[in-house]
């Protein structure tokens, strides 16, 4: 089990300091989180830079390929880095069985794979940016309507777990 805090800050400074001043933070923010704070111990707390970067179009050359952050780093905004990295492992693993060559095989599975990771590193990306404003009256606005499409939200997120690995 894990539970994540992310602020803007310079490159290698993270913003929050330690276990107090988080506590401090979230002190009157809803159950569990100020439990989950005080339940974890200083020392398992990690404070790390957070990168993506821009889909590339190509993971593959020649019989070496790229899966999981190495081929799509994305920022845990959606929770779905490791399952990207899962998929990916799944679908190189069935395109290998399928062909004898390699180039072959890594072709299929960008084919497969790349479409569905640029998406959600796009939509993660943009989900940080909404989340991060810092305008007052704009914050406001996000909260209302993020009310209002819970339910969207709700059924993206089935749409997206429903997504199985297949290879024809
Ligand atoms: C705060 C946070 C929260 C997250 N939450 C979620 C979540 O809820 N759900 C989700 O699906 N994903 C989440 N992720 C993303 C997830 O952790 C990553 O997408 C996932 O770990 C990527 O797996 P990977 O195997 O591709 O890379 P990694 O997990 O980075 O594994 C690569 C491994 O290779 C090792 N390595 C590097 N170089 C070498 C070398 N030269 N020789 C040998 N070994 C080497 C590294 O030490 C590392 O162990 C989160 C990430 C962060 C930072």
């Amino acid at each position: 089990m894990y539970w994540y805090v992310a602020s803007p800050a310079p490159e290698g400074k993270p913003s929050v300091a330690d276990k107090p001043e988080l506590a401090e933070m979230f002190h009157n923010w809803p159950a569990p989180i100020p439990e989950l704070i005080a339940a974890t111990d200083a020392a398992n707390i990690i404070k790390t830079d957070l990168y993506d970067r821009p889909p590339i179009p190509k993971w593959s050359q020649q019989n070496i390929t790229l899966l999981g952050d190495a081929a799509h780093p994305t920022l845990p905004t959606m929770g779905q880095g490791a399952c990207m990295a899962i998929e990916d492992a799944l679908a190189v693993t069935q395109c290998l069985l399928k062909h004898s060559e390699p180039t072959a095989a890594f072709r299929q599975y960008e084919s497969m794979r790349l479409l569905r990771t640029k998406k959600i590193v796009e939509q993660s990306l943009l989900i940080g940016k909404v989340a991060r404003l810092q305008n007052p009256l704009v914050a406001a606005m996000r909260n209302t309507f993020m009310k209002f499409l819970s339910q969207q939200f709700e059924k993206d997120y089935k749409t997206l777990h429903a997504y199985k690995v297949t290879v024809y």
